[in-house]
């Protein structure tokens, strides 16, 4: 028989299978099971009464829908009748709203979608049992298969400690309301009560109906004294708040408490022959809006590996290969949602263009050239008010030029670079934090417009300091030749201690460098979330501290300053991200000209798409609060991404690195890189 079952995809034995929970996980794996060949028993145990649920309106992406139709054209085809659809995403900010089209959504309500899937499966003859919870699995005793799909607070999940979940609670308040009026698109809306900022998503869903869901932070909550205001006092906080834009449309309740989301991640999805989809597996934030499409998406693949597989456990490792990947890559971009939410008040500052792109780009899954290519009105709309907040530093600027973000310039100190590109040596703690390979130099140099705003030199790949007079300026006039480019010498305190500084802000000056950035890395090198805290972590930040006024009270006028400092980070509640605000604060108010953040403590540091969000999420923190310019490296490097970066505000310069210094010496009678010491 195995031999068989080998040959024959699919079982041979018809399965009894039970689905703890009628949500659209539950549903859409028990339509499927009996879809695929009719062979299997499959009962669904669903602890409401059928069509009694919670919320209010979903959305659904284009890849949702084209998993449900791969999978089941009929559902497909009626959801496609129930759904509402637009395709614009608009942000509110104050007065100003901005409207970025090429984003098509569908949307129905939570209600609809669970009566087309149930009617499905009665049409498949799947045994429903509405009204019925599973508080034991011993009750299921009789089935060769446990689906868990009962959601977030998992019953099953629960019952068996092999899944090994991680549940972790966040900063936010959400409250599910619908508004009695139909917003024409996705609309992002930032409203501020006192101090505190709110944020509502808001999308259409059916006639004259859209939902509303509102964000804050727990402090906020509490200080509007919505924690004693039960259900109709929320209702009327938030349409008091959201006025302006409800225009006198109602707010209505379903089951609308004010919740706190909690992030489900599970070591394992299958143990026997119990198998979790759905929430019950892994959850993601509201801000993001894709659970349910992550939901039915598991439903398919895991009918799928029961199809193509010898046996259950083959086919859940299987399924669990297969979805997890997807699972985790959505969990990072919901993270990374969350906590611009949680964040709201450090982005708003930046103006309805930056704010917009923040938003738009705030998980990565979007970057400039994507938000382009769906809206070229958009984004020349974002430029032209780029452009227009530059020219307010930069004199001059001819606006009837069209510039992508990374060709914009920016004044720093008395200088003034070209673009936002500043080339770094190879080498650089970008390279050492991330081992990537050279980025795409031709491309960049393409989207720097030629040549990049700035070069970033490390004194140590100069002559040594004795000799610096004439081989350093040879050096920079040979540099300038080449790049037409600012230039930027480096130095390092534990090379130029204390009492030299002063000397080498002059040498630089002399040497013709526009600005000296002194690399405080080593002194904070254990600065991160885990490593080094409290009393040592903040007196090495009072030493770094010291470094940069010495270097500060030193530099002649003509010279910018900048500081090179670690962000190591995840979030910017953590410590780490809040002595980075501080020293930026300082570098301001002492005079300094840019902030070059680093990106994390050192190579110790795994590379993963959620550092790179982290890193991105807390520099825009310390640059929005600090006031203070900043420059950031990341290992991808795509002029997608660089634009993505400047337009959002997320940093001023983007820090590049090419592994090829031949780049800026070639030709050249010495190799810089050669003459380290
Ligand atoms: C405010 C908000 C907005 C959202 N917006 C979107 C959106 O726009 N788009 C999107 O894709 N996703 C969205 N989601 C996420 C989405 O609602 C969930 O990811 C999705 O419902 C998960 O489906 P599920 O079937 O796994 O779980 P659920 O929908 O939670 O279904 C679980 C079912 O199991 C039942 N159950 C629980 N315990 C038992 C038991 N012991 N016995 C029997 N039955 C039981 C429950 O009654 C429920 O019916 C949103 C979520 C929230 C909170």
């Amino acid at each position: 028989v195995y031999a068989l079952e080998r040959q024959t995809p699919g079982f041979l034995r018809a399965l009894r299978v039970a689905v703890v929970g009628g949500g659209p996980a539950g549903l859409f794996c028990a339509a499927l099971l009996r879809q695929s060949g009719g062979r299997h028993q499959v009962t669904v145990y669903e602890r409401n009464p059928a069509l009694e649920t919670y919320g209010w309106g979903l959305v659904l992406s284009e890849s949702a829908l084209e998993a449900v139709r791969a999978a089941d054209p009929p559902t497909h085809a009626r959801l496609v009748e129930a759904r509402v659809t637009f395709d614009a995403i608009e942000v509110r900010v104050g007065p100003e709203a901005m409207r970025a089209g090429g984003h098509p959504y569908s949307a129905l309500s939570r209600h609809r979608l669970l009566a087309i899937l149930q009617h499905r499966c009665a049409e498949l003859g799947v045994d429903c049992r509405y009204g019925t919870r599973v508080d034991d699995l011993a009750d299921l005793a009789g089935a060769d298969v446990v689906v868990g799909a009962d959601g977030i607070n998992s019953r099953v999940r629960g019952r068996i400690p092999a899944f090994r979940p991680h549940l972790e609670g966040d900063e936010l308040r959400y409250v599910w309301l619908a508004a009695e009026r139909r917003f024409e698109a996705m609309s992002i809306i930032a409203r501020q009560s006192g101090e505190d900022w709110f944020q509502a998503h808001v999308y259409p869903f059916d006639q004259g109906l859209s939902t509303f869901v509102v964000f804050c932070r727990e402090e906020a909550w509490r200080r509007a004294g919505l924690d004693g205001a039960g259900e109709a006092g929320s209702i009327d906080f938030c349409q008091r708040l959201f006025a302006a834009d409800l225009e006198g449309a109602r707010l209505l309740a379903n089951g609308s408490r004010w919740r706190v989301f909690r992030t489900v991640r599970c070591a394992s999805w299958h143990h026997g022959n119990t198998v979790l989809v759905g929430d019950a597996a892994h959850t993601l934030h509201p801000t993001i809006g894709s659970g349910t499409k992550l939901a039915l998406e598991d439903a398919a693949a895991l009918v799928q590996a029961l199809d193509d597989s010898p046996g259950p456990e083959a086919a859940f490792a299987r399924y669990e290969v297969g979805r997890k990947r997807a699972a985790d890559s959505y969990q990072a971009a919901a993270a990374a949602s969350r906590e611009f939410c949680a964040h709201l008040g450090s982005y708003v500052g930046a103006g309805t263009a930056q704010f917009a792109l923040q938003l738009l780009t705030r998980s990565q899954r979007l970057d400039y050239d994507d938000l382009r290519r769906r809206d070229p009105d958009f984004i020349r709309a974002v430029e032209r008010r780029l452009a227009k907040d530059v020219a307010r530093s930069v004199p001059g600027l001819d606006l009837s030029v069209e510039r992508t973000p990374v060709r914009l310039p920016l004044r720093l100190g008395r200088h003034t670079l070209a673009n936002r590109l500043v080339l770094t040596p190879p080498g650089t703690w970008a390279r050492a934090a991330f081992g990537t390979a050279a980025p795409a130099r031709d491309e960049l140099r393409r989207a720097a417009g030629g040549c990049p705003g700035a070069v970033l030199v490390d004194a140590a790949t100069l002559p040594p300091a004795h000799a610096a007079g004439r081989p350093w300026r040879e050096a920079v006039e040979r540099l300038r030749r080449r790049t037409g480019a600012a230039l930027i010498l480096r130095i390092r305190p534990d090379r130029w201690p204390a009492g030299e500084l002063a000397h080498a802000a002059r040498l630089a000056a002399a040497a013709g460098f526009e600005v000296v950035e002194v690399d405080l890395s080593p002194q904070l090198a254990d600065a991160r979330p885990d490593g080094v805290r409290g009393q040592e972590l903040e007196e090495r930040w009072e030493r770094a501290e010291a470094v940069i006024r010495t270097l500060l009270a030193a530099a002649p006028d003509s010279l910018a300053v900048s500081a090179a400092v670690p962000c190591p980070g995840r979030s910017p509640d953590d410590d780490a991200v809040k002595a980075v605000t501080r020293f930026a604060s300082m570098l301001r108010a002492g005079g300094g000209d840019l902030l070059h953040l680093l990106p994390g403590p050192g190579p110790d540091r795994p590379a993963s798409a959620l550092d790179h969000l982290a890193l991105t999420r807390c520099a825009a923190h310390v640059r929005n609060q600090g006031r203070l310019p900043t420059m950031l490296g990341l290992d991808r490097q795509t002029p997608g991404v660089l634009n993505a970066i400047i337009a959002s505000g997320q940093a001023d310069l983007c820090a590049v690195t090419s592994c090829e210094p031949a780049f800026w010496t070639e030709g050249a009678d010495y190799t810089v890189s050669d003459r380290r010491p």
